[in-house]
């Protein structure tokens, strides 16, 4: 249930811990521990963040999914406790609007303890109206590793109203976490084991159901030896631009193994996948049945390997005819498929090779410019995607 706020106003002592939790740890939970002993709190609430103004949104996991996983964290404990007011809120997160409306619950001789890591703390003064949120309430920072310039202070000046709060230097991050998260590595004992399950439960943080060795190994007994060799020229090609480009590896590694993982299949099998997945059957599929293979290869991706990024999902699916405005990751797969080591060699081959290490959009148009004159060299209907993909890079 909702913690609810009313509560607040029998307590002359409370602390306050925001974040953005993704996922709580036993970082924040020693903190709110040290914080509520030292200093005598009644309560200490987490607030996880709705959009918060210094973090990148999108990659942030659902508010719905970080409340619950506080939620877990602290169950049982009561002196701890959790609100949803910033993810129920619209728009961007402002700490002041959480300490004005927590105020307007408390009594007036309530003190608010906001407890902060000494990263966090360095943010201070690019916070909306800083100069007014000392006077709501006041500050315990916590050492944290980066910050600790041998006292475990930031180098910017804190707020006159901070004290730093005595405690180990626990070196755990939620960024680590879902680092090690990603690369299939344990992460017991950093975070409550209740979390961990609900983590595993819901799939968080994780690209792929299996780690890369595994998809490979799947891949060498799955596909044609051509098709498994050409695939691992992408990975190895792709990995290099994505290396140049600042791509997220891990992801354009994933998008590169499974790119082709539907293209082995016989035009019959490919249209009773079109089925199973309920992908309406273009009418271009007539023509050119391998055009449904990276639309299949994406379902495969998600059903079999549980891919869920969708980065990831869309570089399978526009790999064959790219699209307007594509991504990064995008861009990398479909030029790495055209250049990779071990591709037949044709008159433009060495050249795109070199340029798409130095201006990718460049290799990408020729790379798209070829495969439209192949298309029609060969009397063949060329998708509109590859037109508008085209169109668009070279801006008209
Ligand atoms: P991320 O790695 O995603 O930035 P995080 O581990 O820093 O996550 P946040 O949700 O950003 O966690 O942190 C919420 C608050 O807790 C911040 O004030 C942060 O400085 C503090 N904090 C996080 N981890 C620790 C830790 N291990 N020790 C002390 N304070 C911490
Ligand atoms: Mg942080």
């Amino acid at each position: 249930m909702e913690y609810d706020l009313r509560n607040l106003n029998k307590f002359d002592r409370i602390g306050i811990m925001g974040g953005t939790f993704d996922p709580i740890h036993f970082g924040h939970l020693a903190a709110a521990e040290a914080a509520r002993e030292k200093y005598g709190l009644s309560v200490v609430l987490f607030i996880p963040s709705g959009i918060p103004p210094h973090k990148e949104a999108n990659s942030l996991t659902d508010g719905k999914h970080r409340y619950n996983m506080v939620r877990l964290a602290i169950r049982g404990n009561p002196h701890f406790a959790a609100s949803r007011m910033e993810i129920d809120r619209d728009g961007v997160s402002y700490t002041i609007d959480t300490l004005r409306e927590i105020r307007s619950f408390m009594s007036e001789k309530g003190r608010l303890y906001f407890i902060i890591g000494a990263d966090t703390a360095a943010l201070l003064p690019s916070w909306k109206e800083f100069e007014v949120i000392p006077e709501l309430t006041d500050f315990l920072v916590l050492p944290r590793h980066g910050y600790d310039t041998g006292s475990g202070l930031p180098e910017t000046p804190l707020p006159k109203n901070a004290e730093i709060l005595d405690m180990p230097l626990l070196e755990i991050s939620a960024t680590d976490i879902r680092e090690r998260i990603k690369n299939h590595k344990s992460v017991n004992y950093l975070l409550p084991a209740a979390v961990v399950k609900y983590i595993h439960t819901f799939g968080l943080y994780v690209l792929s159901g299996q780690s890369l060795p595994e998809i490979m190994d799947y891949l060498e007994k799955n596909l044609s030896k051509k098709r498994y060799l050409h695939t691992m020229g992408v990975y190895e090609t792709a990995s290099k631009l994505s290396r140049i480009y600042g791509a997220d590896e891990k992801k354009t590694a994933i998008a590169a193994l499974l790119h082709d993982c539907a293209k082995d299949m016989l035009p019959a099998e490919t249209l009773k996948a079109c089925d199973k997945y309920g992908v309406k059957s273009q009418e271009i599929f007539k023509e050119s049945v391998g055009l449904a293979h990276p639309i299949i290869g994406a379902k495969i991706a998600a059903d079999k390997f549980g891919v869920r990024d969708h980065e990831i999902l869309n570089a399978i699916k526009y790999h064959t005819t790219g699209r307007k405005n594509m991504t990064l990751i995008e861009k990398i797969i479909y030029v790495a498929d055209r250049i990779e080591p071990y591709r037949e060699p044709f008159t433009e081959l060495d050249r795109i090779r070199e340029i798409a290490e130095i201006n990718l959009d460049q290799a990408l148009i020729i790379v798209l410019k070829s495969k439209i004159a192949y298309v029609k060299s060969q009397n063949k209907r060329l998708h509109p995607l590859s037109v508008a993909a085209l169109r668009f890079l070279q801006g008209n």
